[in-house]
């Protein structure tokens, strides 16, 4: 066994796999940018209060998941981000950007650490993309970033994924409904784990949260938190509802879902896919218009946002098969040395084809021509350029085409034209 191995619950992503992460990361940019969705990166550490404010002591990630150290002795304590959506609020607070524009469209991919127990589909590093839309949280917002989220699932051609919705009211509906939890779970208070037993007075909307078995039963019974909304809530519940069937996305109210913290409100949601076992969350998100406040800014900013874990969406999208075309991307021609003395005039051919934008390949460690052409055809190479030394001195080079073996002899502006041709039908692909 090597003397060092990557931590528990992180992993290392070689090549063929990031050629599936660059090609879902490229969908992402472009889609988010079709909806008029700017990138932001905000930095992979924070003050550690950032999230205990910003998440809510009363959670999981800030009670037990934080990754969080001293910089120094005398320093504040630092938190390995646990999410996204803290930083980016903070960093839009902290930038005024709302007093620039007062709607402001972000976007991420990134990383994130929670000291979670790693299994399949939980890691302890991971990633997620995910949108934030501020300054405006209307159910057309709403709306949009739901749109965002599935148009990128959609076009990533991901089926049998479920999107879950509920409302959340507003603050009102909130404080009733609170008190209508509490006044359900007191009289079971002896049967309730320590976690929830603390929630009964924290915050016991996180008891609906609860994954314990022996406690479902209890939670099933429950009063529903839309039976406590009003008016005004049920609307704006219903206008989020009738873009989404105006856009013919199906979803499915389940009255069960929550988000605990007091700074969520009204509409929000969740996708599962079938494909993945016990952690079939592949994203979520929801309103969250009181967090700015809670960060200390004098008045909410309205808010909404999504975030999508990248390592389940993967996982979906090989169960699913959707790799099978990226997987067969190769170089489009393998420059074929065929006397040794002649690997440099190869190389600076290689140079030149690349230079012109090209994809080549070109067998670095100097082996047999038999071993070169071998490689050519496994990696799928479509042509095979060959380097002689008549075509060194003629300006005469074959080029095979390996899927037909048909054999042509060019000069190099001829082979240039010809493969740049064809690499224009089949764009260089990352
Ligand atoms: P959350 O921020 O907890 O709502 O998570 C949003 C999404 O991130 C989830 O639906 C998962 O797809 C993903 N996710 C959350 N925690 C992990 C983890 N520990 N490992 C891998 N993916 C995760």
């Amino acid at each position: 066994m090597p003397q060092y191995q990557a931590v528990k619950g992180t992993r290392d992503i070689f090549p063929d796999e990031a050629a599936r992460w660059k090609f879902v990361e490229g969908m992402v940019h472009v889609l988010a940018s079709l909806y008029g969705f700017s990138e932001i990166r905000t930095p992979v550490f924070e003050y550690t209060e950032l999230f205990q404010r910003g998440i809510g002591s009363t959670t999981d990630i800030v009670g037990k998941e934080m990754f969080s150290f001293l910089p120094d002795p005398k320093g504040r304590s630092l938190t390995l981000r646990p999410e996204m959506t803290a930083g980016v609020m903070r960093a839009a607070l902290q930038n005024n950007l709302l007093s620039s524009a007062p709607v402001h469209k972000l976007y991420y991919i990134g990383e994130l650490f929670r000291k979670e127990r790693p299994q399949a589909g939980r890691q302890r590093q991971f990633s997620q993309f995910g949108a934030e839309l501020l300054g405006v949280s209307s159910p057309a917002a709403v709306a949009e970033v739901i749109t965002l989220m599935m148009q990128v699932f959609e076009s990533l051609d991901l089926h049998g994924l479920k999107l879950r919705i509920n409302s959340l009211g507003d603050t009102d509906d909130r404080i009733r409904y609170r008190e209508a939890l509490q006044g359900y779970f007191s009289p079971f208070r002896d049967i309730l784990d320590d976690s929830s037993k603390e929630r009964l007075e924290k915050n016991p909307l996180r008891i609906l949260d609860s994954k314990n078995p022996a406690l479902q039963e209890l939670i099933a019974g429950a009063p529903r938190l839309y039976d406590y909304l009003n008016d005004a809530s049920l609307q704006d519940f219903e206008k989020v509802l009738f873009y989404l069937r105006e856009r013919g996305i199906a979803y499915e109210i389940d009255y069960r879902l929550v988000r605990g913290l007091d700074y969520y409100c009204n509409t929000a949601f969740e996708v599962t896919s079938s494909e993945l076992g016990a952690q079939d969350a592949i994203g979520g998100g929801g309103r969250y218009d009181g967090l700015a406040r809670e960060l200390g800014s004098s008045a909410d900013v309205p808010a909404v946002g999504f975030a999508v874990g990248m390592e389940r969406l993967l996982m979906t999208m090989e169960k699913q098969g959707l790799f099978a075309a990226l997987d067969s991307r190769a170089p489009l021609v393998y420059v074929v040395v065929q006397q040794q003395d002649l690997f440099d005039h190869g190389m600076q051919i290689a140079w030149q084809l690349r230079h012109a934008g090209i994809k080549t390949e070109i067998d670095l460690a100097a082996r047999s021509m038999k071993a070169q052409m071998r490689e050519a055809n496994k990696i799928n190479a479509s042509f095979a350029l060959f380097i002689g030394s008549m075509e060194q001195t003629t300006g005469f080079y074959s080029l095979k085409n390996l899927i037909t073996s048909e054999q042509t002899l060019l000069s190099l502006e001829a082979v240039l034209e010809l493969l740049q041709e064809s690499a224009a039908k089949e764009p260089l692909k990352l």
